[in-house]
């Protein structure tokens, strides 16, 4: 009936669209775990899962969780951040929220245009006498300025926490963007570009934290009758692994087939006035986890407009990051929440519209989507 009205004929487009490997290549997994009746609490599937995502992302130490907010949660936790934390409003909520979840106060700090990541130049001005950390976010996964962040930081012995959300595999000059900062933080949910249905994990520089990590995953057991600090119970489950593992394998197309249609939205979209796709800077290794662009004044449409017009189309593009998380009730009451001191995320919340980029996006789908641009 919508479809109808719609004039369309064709099924809805979400903005993404989680890779799902053949189903029977899935079964093996499942009746390994049903021979082994391990289901959780660091199964095999667990341990290979982490073996085998240090060697793909190219870091020493990994802790694998349910989700990523609970591994931003215990990321905190596990280094004692308290008080005042600087961080970006241009994020998912999530980030802000694991901050309230630890009794910590964010304060917000504007972005960079160019990059939509925290702006390093205005991070001194945030610090005060109750400051300890900094989570910044590689938003689209395009890496923050981590030379700037990491010399303030050092500077004020302050911790840095990066929201690596987005950035699974990606690396830059020196290799991966996960080993910056103190700790990085990733989600496989089913939304990113690597998923294990829900999931996340903390990328660690060394053995002692990942094991202080381990422990405050498992409610803070040290061993069978020892608990040391009130862990939450962030345990990634054998089948959320077994299922990582068997998705790592198929990485290399999915990868390559989000490049492909990152670089045909970019080549056709660059024509038309008024639409600003965002660079990608910093990285010597995109993953393409998604296709921002900027609906700018000149473009005839406005971005809420363009946004109901594909909607409209049965194509679900998203605003993201649209509110702020500074405008959601809970922070807005926070001085350094006020839009007035936020002036390049506002902006940027304005104008924002992610299109539709994942593996099995077929090519005319694409071109429709490019063409439902282009017709104003
Ligand atoms: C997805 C996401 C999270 C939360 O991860 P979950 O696995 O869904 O809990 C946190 N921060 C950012 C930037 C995200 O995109």
């Amino acid at each position: 009936m919508r479809q109808a009205e719609n004039n369309t004929g064709s099924a809805p487009i979400y903005v993404t669209q989680p890779y799902l490997p053949p189903l029977e290549e899935f079964i093996p997994y499942l009746e390994k775990i049903w021979a082994n009746k391990v289901l959780t609490n660091g199964g095999p599937y667990h341990q290979l899962l982490e073996e085998a995502l240090c060697e793909y992302l190219g870091v020493e130490h990994i802790a694998l969780f349910a989700n990523g907010t609970l591994a931003l949660v215990t990321a905190l936790q596990a280094l004692r951040v308290t008080g005042e934390v600087i961080t970006t409003p241009y994020s998912f909520v999530a980030t802000a929220h694991s901050l309230l979840w630890q009794n910590c106060k964010p304060v917000f700090i504007d972005i960079e245009s160019t990059t939509l990541n925290l702006d390093p130049a205005r991070i001194e001005a945030a610090i005060t006498q109750e400051t300890t950390a900094i989570i910044p976010v590689h938003c689209y996964g395009n890496p923050c300025d981590t030379d700037a962040i990491q010399k303030i930081a050092d500077n004020y012995n302050l911790r840095v926490i990066y929201d690596a959300a987005h950035t699974f595999g990606v690396q830059d000059a020196g290799g991966s963007v996960l080993r910056h900062g103190d700790l990085s933080v990733l989600s496989f949910h089913a939304t990113k570009v690597f998923n294990t249905f829900e999931g996340g994990a903390i990328i660690c520089p060394d053995a002692k934290t990942r094991q202080r990590i381990n422990h405050l995953k498992n409610f803070g057991f040290v061993d069978e009758t020892t608990v040391v600090a009130a862990g939450i119970n962030g345990k990634m489950s054998e089948i959320n692994a077994a299922f990582g593992l068997l998705q790592l394998q198929h990485m290399p197309q999915i990868m390559q087939r989000r490049a492909e249609i990152d670089m045909f939205y970019r080549e056709k979209l660059q024509a038309i006035k008024g639409i600003h796709c965002l660079p990608q800077a910093g990285q010597t290794v995109a993953n393409h986890s998604y296709f921002p662009i900027l609906v700018e004044p000149d473009y005839p449409l406005s971005r809420d407009a363009l946004y109901q017009k594909l909607k409209d189309h049965n194509i679900f593009a998203r605003r993201y990051f649209y509110p702020l998380i500074t405008d959601f009730p809970m922070y807005r009451g926070i001085p350094s929440a006020q839009r007035d001191l936020l002036p390049v995320a506002t902006a940027a919340a304005q104008k924002v519209l992610c299109l539709p980029i994942y593996p099995n996006l077929i090519s005319q789908d694409q071109d429709r989507i490019i063409e439902l641009i282009m017709e104003v």
